[in-house]
């Protein structure tokens, strides 16, 4: 899988100089040496500049960080003024922008990763009743195909959205780990997974999901064999780094199985189980040092979550809520992080993703025909501010007007907001897609 993308294969031919000792060739080939490494500083450049524009709904910058020590990371003016010698090996280059999101699917886990080389991942995807919620939103988004699907364990919390999600997209690769649960829902996905002849990766320490773009993505857990008592242990753990930048998924794992194998700093973590106290402890926290903390759960949620305990080990991290923020998206160009969020924090959410919970109605069975991909204003409640609130339209970085999901003037990057947000940040509706005014 690392091998499919070899973005850093450019520099390659440099090395390959002529031995055979003819002065005249040297002196050209001297030149187009020059020529080719300041085509490569410019290229960059335009790389790093493009990559930077994109972080324009930022709320948050990251503090210089400290821990940034393994992977070097080449700003533009580096580029510009020293020109890498074409015989040096070369660390891995960030290109492109990385974008997490971390998606309201009430009491539950589902996050959508868009990679810088323009593949995606989703990890997880909530209960069945959120399945088709994240099926628009990814389709927002300009995705039809998923480069790779990972369930991090069976509970319905995390794989029941599943089937919806099986049935929208194209699969590249699925990743599971190796438990066995006999439930409806599990039997599902994998029936789903057999019927579109994929077959499943096991998870386990050590193997590497992705690796392009200077972004990779590690398993940290599970341990190959392992067999914990608690389902919730064999939670995928997996590391996702960028650049200098790290971010940390993590499941529903105990805190008994993180300590031993996340034992460094993190940029940010998503934290496991829902905030239970069983997943976040101040030992684990001691060793990832979080800046930032993104805890999925559902507002009101029987459980209890997210837990004192956890919101206390985690005071000095800036903690996003699902069930307070909707969805969450962190941006990362590879030394800088961004984060934007559905709503304000003052606001309590209780819908899922995009639009009303009622909607998830239409994704209890598997016909994805009824699609209609645009999010509805709240059903739940009427007024027109929670509209504003719970509507999610889309802008594009460069354009003036919001549009509504599908809208064929929307580019790939287009960026989800509430209707609210767009308003206030004077976007105007599109006469296109007719979005709410
Ligand atoms: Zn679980
Ligand atoms: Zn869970």
């Amino acid at each position: 899988m690392s091998g499919q993308y070899s973005g850093n294969g450019k520099h390659s031919n440099l090395q390959q100089g002529n031995q055979s000792g003819h002065q005249g060739n040297q002196n050209i080939l001297q030149t187009h040496k020059k020529l080719i490494a300041i085509t490569c500083a410019i290229f960059l450049f335009l790389c790093c500049v493009a990559g930077c524009s994109k972080n324009t709904s930022s709320t948050h910058y990251d503090a210089p960080d400290s821990s940034s020590d393994s992977v070097q990371v080449q700003s533009s003016d580096a580029a510009v003024s020293t020109p890498a010698p074409a015989t040096d090996p070369q660390p891995a280059q960030t290109q492109g922008t990385l974008r997490v999101h971390y998606l309201n699917v009430g009491q539950g886990d589902s996050e959508f990763i868009e990679l810088p080389n323009g593949t995606c991942m989703l990890i997880d995807a909530g209960v069945a009743d959120a399945g088709q919620d994240i099926v628009n939103y990814i389709k927002g988004l300009g995705y039809s195909h998923i480069d790779y699907l990972v369930a991090t364990h069976p509970h319905a919390d995390h794989i029941g959205g599943m089937p919806a999600v099986l049935s929208a997209f194209t699969i590249g690769e699925v990743w599971a780990p190796k438990a066995v649960h006999t439930t409806k829902t599990y039997e599902n996905f994998l029936d789903q997974i057999a019927a579109k002849g994929l077959t499943i990766n096991t998870a386990s320490t050590g193997k590497r999901i992705h690796d392009a773009s200077g972004c990779t993505i590690d398993i940290l857990s599970p341990s190959e064999g392992a067999q914990p008592k608690d389902l919730n242990d064999y939670s995928i753990v997996e590391q996702l780094t960028f650049g200098s930048k790290t971010y940390l998924f993590t499941g529903d794992a105990s805190s008994s199985v993180t300590i031993p194998v996340c034992k460094q700093h993190v940029d940010v973590l998503k934290v496991a189980h829902h905030g239970s106290k069983t997943g976040t402890n101040a030992a684990l926290i001691a060793q990832l040092t979080p800046t930032y903390a993104v805890i999925s759960c559902g507002a009101g949620n029987s459980y209890g979550h997210p837990h004192q305990e956890a919101i206390s080990a985690l005071a000095s991290s800036s903690i996003y809520r699902t069930d307070q923020d909707g969805t969450i998206t962190s941006t990362c160009d590879g030394s800088n992080i961004t984060f934007s969020t559905e709503k304000t924090h003052s606001a309590s959410a209780s819908t899922i993703i995009g639009s009303a919970a009622g909607s998830a109605a239409a994704s209890s069975g598997s016909s994805s025909s009824s699609a209609s991909s645009a999010p509805s204003s709240a059903t739940s409640s009427n007024t027109s501010s929670s509209a504003d609130d719970n509507t999610i339209v889309y802008v594009t970085k460069s354009g003036k007007k919001y549009h509504m999901d599908g809208c064929a003037s929307l580019s790939k990057s287009k960026i989800p907001m509430t209707l609210g947000e767009a308003k206030s940040k004077g976007y105007t509706p599109c006469s296109k897609c007719n979005p709410p005014a």
